[in-house]
């Protein structure tokens, strides 16, 4: 297998650890050694990929998207969520199938050219599912799964089971079995009975698999578990599915506490938004080792409010961060998502998240979250990683590479290349056009 040496002026490893003058040693998809040129000596024993003036970083995670809605325009978002949703649902059904492939590809494009490796997708389809395996960017698929009639709950799960085994994985080119992993997305705390939402907990922790969900997004949804009113329950009748909520409706605090009295909070939960959750939803998503999404600017343009991220790393919860779609987003860049999260938390909450540790929301602790050997330059894990250049930068510049990187490049014009499992698989040719 070829060895190949990736020669870098700045190479980030991880948030804490940072190397001038550095090399990358490549075998296959691995990394297999990282240090100092130095450390390397005769570079003739090398295959030599030399990137000059270059910061080399892990590749970004997202940890939460929806790709099938990326060629739909961010619009209506002011009014709140439940207005929103109506609005996808009118575009979606009168959307067909090219359409939602172009889409996902529109979407698939755009994480790959702002140095995505690795997303998080939810879906309802299947095409997402196909257009992903032909792509070479990594993902966990989440297949959204709804069902508040609790006399359901079986049919429901019976039949997503049937679907899961039934998708055509076979038939389409597997690159690698790191490359698409499938999971269950139950939708949210309010679109999923307590019986199916044992069910899919059950499944997730027998299959050892992350069980994706949106949870505490906006302050409606606290209206309805509270006393049953508000802006989605006119939408819920709108599309038919009010009735069976009603049914089985029963107060609680919060969607977390409707998760927590039924026993269905579970470490394999990776929950999205939060933005309206109580101290005490909070403490019961740490007791029970949930991992939590940040989505600032889907929130911030739906009117959802702030999550309090200073309380989630006061109780120590492992949280990353997620664009959301380009239906309630204006595009899928996740050094955008870092600034906005920086600047957000610390002028509406004064929270002061430094630029390492926000680097890290969309690296190594994402990487956590989905237990995998990616997020860090790091002897072992994929050799998925990103390459700027920095030629013009005062050399001073290389003392902080994580301010450096955040504040300093623009994804459009400086990322230079993208390589996952080793192979460099998106290049920035419309900046060489411009040289
Ligand atoms: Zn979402």
């Amino acid at each position: 297998m070829p060895r190949t040496l990736h020669l870098s002026s700045l190479l980030i490893v991880n948030e804490i650890f940072f190397i001038e003058d550095g090399a990358l040693l490549i075998e296959g998809s691995k990394i297999i050694k990282v240090g100092s040129r130095l450390d390397f000596g005769d570079l003739n024993n090398y295959e030599i990929v030399d990137h000059g003036q270059s910061l080399i970083c892990p590749g970004f995670i997202n940890l939460h998207s929806h790709l099938l809605y990326s060629k739909f325009e961010k619009e209506n978002t002011s009014d709140g969520l439940f207005p929103w949703l109506e609005n996808l649902l009118d575009k979606i059904q009168i959307t067909d199938e090219n359409t939602f492939r172009d889409s996902v590809n529109r979407g698939i494009e755009e994480a790959l050219s702002t140095g995505t490796t690795y997303i998080v997708e939810n879906t309802p389809s299947v095409l997402s599912i196909e257009e992903l395996l032909k792509s070479p960017i990594k993902s966990l698929v989440g297949i959204e799964v709804f069902g508040s009639d609790e006399e359901e709950a079986e049919s429901v799960f019976n039949d997503t089971m049937t679907a899961i085994h039934e998708l055509p994985l076979q038939k389409l080119p597997l690159r690698e079995s790191t490359h698409l992993e499938l999971t269950l997305s139950p939708h949210a705390a309010y679109d999923v009975s307590s019986p199916l939402w044992k069910l899919l907990v059950g499944w997730a922790e027998k299959n050892n698999k992350p069980l994706l969900t949106h949870l505490e997004e906006s302050p409606e949804e606290r209206f309805w578990w509270q006393e049953k009113k508000g802006e989605g329950v006119n939408f819920w009748k709108k599309i038919n599915k009010l009735d069976s909520k009603l049914k089985y409706w029963k107060s609680y605090r919060s969607g977390v506490d409707f998760l927590d009295q039924n026993n269905l909070l579970s470490k394999n939960m990776i929950a999205t938004h939060l933005c309206q959750a109580y101290r005490k939803d909070i403490t019961a998503l740490k007791e029970n080792n949930v991992s939590l999404v940040h989505c600032p600017r889907s929130n911030y343009y739906l009117s959802n409010g702030l999550a309090n991220i200073a309380l989630w790393d006061e109780l120590g919860i492992l949280w990353g961060l997620g664009t959301d779609s380009l239906a309630s987003n204006d595009n899928l860049d996740l050094i955008e998502e870092v600034k906005f999260t920086i600047n957000h938390q610390n002028l509406y909450n004064g929270y002061k998240i430094s630029d390492s540790s926000a680097f890290s929301a969309i690296t190594s602790k994402s990487a956590k979250i989905l237990h995998k050997d990616i997020g860090s330059l790091k002897d072992g894990y994929f050799a998925d990683f990103l390459v700027y250049d920095i030629s013009g930068k005062d050399s001073s510049k290389l003392a902080d590479p994580y301010h450096l990187l955040i504040w300093e490049m623009r994804n459009k014009i400086d990322l230079n290349k993208v390589y996952i499992n080793g192979e460099n698989v998106w290049s920035n040719n419309r900046r060489k056009e411009l040289c």
